[in-house]
């Protein structure tokens, strides 16, 4: 899949173009890289924000016009001259959309442990950072641990982050636990509302706060999205954003009294209305701004003095902060997928030709949970 030029509004499938060619599998002379089939592409909101051309520093590094995307994925090694990968491993960590590749940088590749879960997991609710990925084969789970409280006091760790990128990626189970353990303070009886609720991150975050004994509401763009909010991920209600013509007046339905955590995942009217109903003290967890990705100028939000009024706690976060969570993160989330806890909705795309309709996609709501491209079953 081709990532044709930098984009600009809106991302279309026809920004991408899928072309059929014979791929030369060998390595370079001199690599110890690998040669991989990709099993399980990752579809994720932050690579619309990779389409644009990006000058000077930033978060995210541009995709280079008329090279094959690159994302996240899961894949076998076919051919392998690094020690640490051999003929038939299972990888996860940064690939190409295409059915095969050759893969010579190895710092963002990590052999997958657990194969008692699906193994399209890896790239949603089980994905974690590449980097850190790396240095726990390395040095082994201690030491990382050990490294990274020390890097983190000496405030080394974002300057490392910085110069890993592009090969650093962040990731929806992570994501969702970190932005709701450590950003929320979330307490037992609280009433928490999640924008983009169904999606990769939001319906792992609707079922964190009902374990830990929230009111939970969710939003969603479809009928199907919020049944299954509330069904199967347990949510105390749910409602379709796109059928409120006043967003303000259904918050106040949902939440009479107020909402005590916002996890935001969209931004734009939606933030807006939600600082209007926050209670005083309330958290808002700023995850993502989805609405906001494909406008060449984003909107303004106009109530952001309720911040003051309301003593409200606001506070982005970059899921590539928190390296040091994920020996937590992992004695969690194995036990609840493993004991049927926490349920994972992904939506499966088949084939590397449903690609660019399934990325495009998540700009209007078409993908229900986690987008996934399957490429081969192995
Ligand atoms: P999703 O699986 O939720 O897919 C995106 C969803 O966003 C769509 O399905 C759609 O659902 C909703 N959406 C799209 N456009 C709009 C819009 N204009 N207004 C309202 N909703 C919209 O994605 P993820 O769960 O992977 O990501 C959720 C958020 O988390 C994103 O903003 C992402 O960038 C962010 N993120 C942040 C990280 C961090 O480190 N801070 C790490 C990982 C993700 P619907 O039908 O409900 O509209």
């Amino acid at each position: 899949v081709i990532f044709k030029d930098y984009v600009s509004g809106f991302l279309k499938e026809s920004d991408m173009q899928v072309n059929n060619g014979t791929l030369k599998l060998k390595l370079p002379e001199g690599s110890n890289g690998i040669v991989v089939k990709n099993l399980y592409l990752s579809c994720d909101p932050y690579m619309r924000n990779r389409m644009t051309r990006v000058e000077g520093p930033n978060h995210f590094t541009s995709f280079t016009p008329s090279s094959p995307l690159t994302g996240f994925g899961v894949a076998k090694v076919l051919d392998s001259r690094h020690p640490n990968f051999k003929k038939g491993d299972l990888i996860w960590g940064t690939t190409g959309w295409e059915e095969y590749s050759v893969i010579t940088e190895l710092e963002g590749v990590c052999k997958i442990q657990h194969t008692d879960v699906p193994l399209s997991y890896y790239t949603g609710i089980l994905g974690i950072l590449l980097l850190m990925c790396v240095c726990v084969c390395v040095w082994g789970l201690d030491i990382y641990v050990l490294a990274c409280e020390i890097l983190i006091q000496m405030r080394l760790l974002y300057a490392l982050y910085m110069q890993m990128h592009p090969k650093t990626i962040c990731m929806p189970g992570l994501s969702a636990y970190v932005g709701f353990y450590e950003v929320c303070s979330p307490k037992k009886g609280e009433y928490m509302f999640i924008s983009a609720a169904s999606g990769a991150v939001g319906q792992l975050v609707g079922q964190f706060a009902k374990l830990m004994g929230c009111y939970v509401v969710g939003s969603a763009g479809s009928k199907e999205k919020v049944d299954l909010l509330k069904r199967k991920f347990g949510f105390d209600d749910a409602f379709n954003y796109k059928e409120e013509t006043d967003l303000d007046a259904a918050l106040k339905r949902y939440f009479p009294e107020g909402i005590d955590i916002y996890f935001e995942n969209v931004g734009g009217k939606m933030l807006d209305a939600v600082l209007l109903n926050m209670k005083d003290h309330g958290r808002i967890s700023v995850c993502g701004l989805v609405s906001q990705y494909n406008l060449d100028q984003p909107e303004g939000v106009q109530n952001l003095m309720c911040l003051i009024y309301k003593r409200i706690h606001m506070k982005g976060f970059a899921v590539s902060d928190y390296y040091n969570i994920y020996p937590k993160f992992l004695d969690v989330m194995l036990p609840y997928i493993r004991e049927g806890k926490i349920m994972y909705v992904e939506d499966i795309a088949e084939g590397l030709e449903s690609g660019p309709a399934a990325l495009a996609g998540l700009y209007s709501g078409r993908n229900v949970g986690k987008q996934v491209v399957l490429i081969a079953r192995e």
